[in-house]
This record gives structure tokens, sequence and C-alpha cells, in this order.
């Protein structure tokens, strides 16, 4: 349907004044009433676990304040882009249910969000910049800058650049420009001292000198600050929270806010993540990206909350670990909570929560259900190679036992259901070897025959299929038949776990469920048969 004409020319009004105000100086910021933040990271990596802290305390912060979480990318260091990175980000954002409101995917009204589409937007603002006086083009080499920075060192100065191409003449500029030579954009600073009141770390003051520094590179890219700043501005972030390594970048930040007449948003550092040892987390160490813990088993939920447990803003803590939902955690989520200490990540914590979830998760007949079929999808994943016995599959199928097994297991035996694939559960999914059977039968001699009747017996008529009350049936029954316990056990065992020694019996058989231990016993019957001939 067309609108009405009064309301186009209203839309082109306004669209003339927005469009104007992008880099206008008397259009200061507009007066915003709803909170937008946005989780910024470069494409140079897999996500690790302090950029998902930083999406999480993002998201947190615009949901608890009903505002707008956006998601931009930070790409314009192409040196540094890694092929793919952005894509995987965009997945680990969505498996964390992080989803941004703006962003690459979602669109938005102050798009494109990612920087290296927006070039032209940065090249408007250096216009804006120059117009005003507050930039010029830099047509120093590489050599002389290196040269610069040796001589400091030699001085034992801190490097910085001399601020030499500022007082090139028109002229001058336009006799390099048309030469070819390569130039950069920087800009004036004479005044770098800066402060701000941090709304993690309280009032700061920063007053570090530097040269003038650059905005726009040689290959038309922007420098991160410069974009940053642009970006923040125009997509009207009213609070950047991100990690603590940025606050010695602020101060630039404030100076190209004013070199632009824009009020900053407000900024909200957080404290850094260290490992249990109060090392730095680093990009070397394999167990930092969201990626690892991922394919490790471990859910968004269990991760998010693994990482509340450093640093404040959500009242949790690492004495008492909880499993909360990502909406409850919105709910007890509040900036002013975030400490201005690093924390430490204790990882005994990812199990304990692991299995507090789990655990309630097994107390619904959904929770159940899902965690059943993951479980199935991964030992049929694991053994697809691996294992051609048909009767794995029937085993594994049957979704009442791994229920019971899951039961049985979570509360003290495991904290995932991977841990369902490790070394002492072998047992449970490969079944014992034919002939080791039945050269261990042969050895036995025909007693064995009786014996695992006996357990066939017992499997049939125990009134609950449970460890203590097989357990007790067996002795039971080995009483009152004068069989030695020491005899019966580790035939039956040897049978159904491979080995003479080892777990109760009971527990065997419950771990491997009414089905599967019939179906190893009867085998060993049979081969029993065979051997005895
Ligand atoms: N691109 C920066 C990063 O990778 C963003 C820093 C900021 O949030 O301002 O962390």
């Amino acid at each position: 349907m067309a609108l009405p004409m009064r309301q186009i020319t209203r839309k082109i009004f306004w669209r003339k004044v927005l469009s104007r105000c992008r880099f206008s100086t008397s259009c200061t910021h507009f007066h915003h009433d709803i909170v937008r933040v946005r989780f910024a990271p470069s494409p140079t990596g897999y996500l690790h676990l302090g950029s998902l802290r930083t999406a999480l305390f993002n998201y947190c912060q615009a949901k608890t304040n009903g505002g707008v979480f956006i998601l931009r990318i930070e790409d314009t260091d192409q040196s540094r882009k890694v092929e793919g990175a952005t894509e995987s980000i965009m997945k680990v954002l969505d498996w964390a249910g992080l989803s941004p409101d703006e962003g690459p995917l979602v669109g938005g009204e102050h798009g494109p969000y990612i920087q290296s589409e927006r070039k032209q937007i940065y090249q408007e603002a250096t216009e804006t910049l120059l117009k005003k006086g507050a930039v010029y083009p830099c047509f120093c080499t590489e050599n002389r800058l290196n040269l610069l920075r040796k001589e400091a060192y030699r001085r034992k100065e801190i490097p910085k650049y001399d601020n030499k191409c500022r007082d090139l003449t028109t002229e001058e500029i336009e006799e390099k420009k048309s030469q070819g030579i390569p130039w950069v954009v920087r800009l004036r600073v004479d005044d770098w001292s800066r402060a701000w009141d941090d709304m993690v770390y309280g009032h700061i003051a920063i007053n570090h000198q530097e040269g003038d520094p650059v905005l726009m590179k040689a290959d038309g890219y922007p420098t991160y600050h410069f974009a940053n700043v642009v970006d923040d501005h125009l997509m009207k972030i009213t609070h950047v929270l991100r990690g603590e390594e940025w606050q010695s970048s602020t101060p630039k930040h404030l100076v190209l806010y004013q070199a632009f007449g824009w009020d900053p948003p407000k900024f909200a550092h957080l404290p850094l993540i260290l490992n249990s040892n109060g090392t730095k987390l680093s990009k070397r160490q394999g167990d930092i990206t969201v990626d690892y813990f991922k394919k490790k088993g471990y859910s968004p939920r269990v991760l998010l909350n693994y990482l509340t447990l450093t640093g404040g803003g959500f009242g949790t803590s690492s004495l008492t670990p909880e499993c909360f939902s990502l909406d409850q955690l919105v709910q007890k989520f509040d900036l002013k909570n975030v400490t201005s200490h690093s924390g430490r990540l204790h990882p005994q914590n990812l199990e304990i929560l692991s299995r507090k979830l789990l655990l309630a998760k097994l107390e619904t007949k959904e929770g159940q259900n899902e965690l059943v079929q993951y479980t199935i999808q991964l030992v049929k994943d694991h053994y697809r190679n691996r294992s051609s016995d048909e009767d794995l599959a029937k085993f594994i199928f049957n979704e009442d036992h791994i229920g019971s097994l899951l039961k049985w297991a979570l509360p003290e035996r495991i904290t995932r259901p991977e841990d369902l694939l490790g070394e002492q559960f072998i047992f449970l999914w490969e079944v014992p070897d034919k002939t080791d059977i039945a050269t261990f039968l042969q050895k036995t001699g025909e007693d064995s025959h009786m014996f695992i009747n006996v357990g066939l017996e017992i499997v049939d008529t125990v009134e609950q299929f449970e460890a203590e009350s097989i357990n007790a049936a067996l002795n039971k029954k080995a009483k009152s038949l004068k069989i030695s316990l020491k005899k019966l056990m580790p035939i039956l065992r040897y049978v159904l776990f491979s080995t003479v020694e080892g777990p109760k019996v009971g527990e065997i058989m419950f771990a491997l469920g009414k089905e599967q231990t019939v179906f190893r016993l009867q085998r060993a019957l049979e081969l029993s048969d065979i051997s005895a001939v």
C-alpha cells in the first residue's frame, strides 16, 4: 500500500535531517532512553572464554534494561583477519543463545555491521575531521618510523611519532600525492590527558603521551580506534562494556570523540579472567576457545554460568555454583556488582555445574528423553566405524535403560554423557570377545554352565533389577545351592565384563541392563556348550 504524500515527505525530511547529522558537530548525541550495547569482536581466530564473557555481559546489560544488543564485526585489520572466523563467531553466539538484535545476519537500521563494508563511512568521517583541520596526511615511510623507534630505544625513551607531517603545506601535500607516495591520515593531538568515570573501575585519569595517532591506513582501511569510535557513535551505543585490556585505549577514543564534538558513551571495563593458577588466559592455550568446551559436550548454559563465577555481576558464587538459565542470569545481572579485580576460573566448577544441570534435566520426562537421545547419538557416532556388532545397536536403542544408566551414573560417576565413552565404561558398549570367553570357559570346566544359568535365573526372578537386589539374590541363591561365591562371581563377571575382578556383579548387570545381561549370559552359555563338546 502506498504511503500518503504527507507521510512520505515527513519521512524524507527526517532522513535528510538524520543524514546531515551523521558527522555534524552541532548535532552531538541524541538523547537515548534506550540502552544500546555492542559486542565487537575482531575475526582473528576462534572465540575464547574472555570474549564469550564480554558478549554475555553486553547481552545482559541490554536485556536487563530493555535495550538492544548489537553484534559488530571489527575486521579492519586485514593482516590479522582469519578466514571463517566471522562465521564461527556468529555460530558460537547462536549456540550460546546470545542472539544479537542488530548484526550482520539480522541487519538493523545502523548497518552494515561488518566494518570492512563501511569504508565509505570512515572516508566521510575523515572528510569531516579534515574540514575541521583536525587531521592531516602523513607521508612518512615505514623506514623513517623504524628509525625513530630505534632512536627512541637508544635514548631509553618510549617511541612516539614526531608529528613531522603536521606542518606540510598544501603544495607539498599535493606534490607528494601526485608522486604517488603512500600516505596515512593522522589526528592532531596536543593534549593527551583524559579522565573518565569507569562504571567498574571508578575514576580513571590517564596522561600517556604519544605521537599523533593514525586514523586511516595506507590501504584505505581505518585503524581499530577510529572505526570503533565512529561506529559506536553512529550505532548510538550508550555503554561500552569490554575487556580491561582496552582500558589503555580509552583516552585515544576520548580524544577522538572530542575531535568530532561527540559525547562519548559510558565505559565499563571488565576485569580479566585468569587461569586457576593465576596466569593470564593465552590464545596459545588450546583449552580456552568456546569450541573446545562445546566439543567436549558442555552445554552453553554450563559454560555461561561458569563464566559468571569470576568477576562478579551476577551475585553467583564460586563456592555454591548454580546452573541458571540465561533468562535467570539476565534477571540477576547488575553492572554495579562487577568487581574490579581479576577472577580465576576453577575448572572443577565446570563439572559441578554440568552435573547439576543434567541431574535437574533428568527430573522431567522431556529432559530425560532429550538426554537419552543425546547419549544414544553420542555412542552411535563414537562406535560408528569401530563396532560391527549388531548387538551394540540393539542395546543402545533401549531408551529406558539408558535413562536408568544416566540416573545411576550422574550423581557420582560422571558429569557429562560424554564421560560414558571413557575407559571405565567401555564394557557397556563393547561386547566381550567370543574367543576369549570360549577359552576362559574351557579352563573353568563344566560348572560354568550351571553358574551362568544361576545368573540367568536371577535376572529372570529378581524383583527389582537394581544392583543391591541382584547381589542379594545372587548371594541367597549361591547359599541355597551351596555354591562358593568365590567361584560364581568371577565367572559371571568375566562373561559380562571381560575380567574376573572388578565391580560387584549386581552393579555390572544393572549398568548393562536386563536385555544386554541376558544377551551376554546366553551367548556365554552357547559358548560353554561348544567348548564342552
Ligand atoms: N575489536 C575489539 C576486540 O576484538 C573490540 C574492543 C571494544 O570492544 O572496543 O576486542
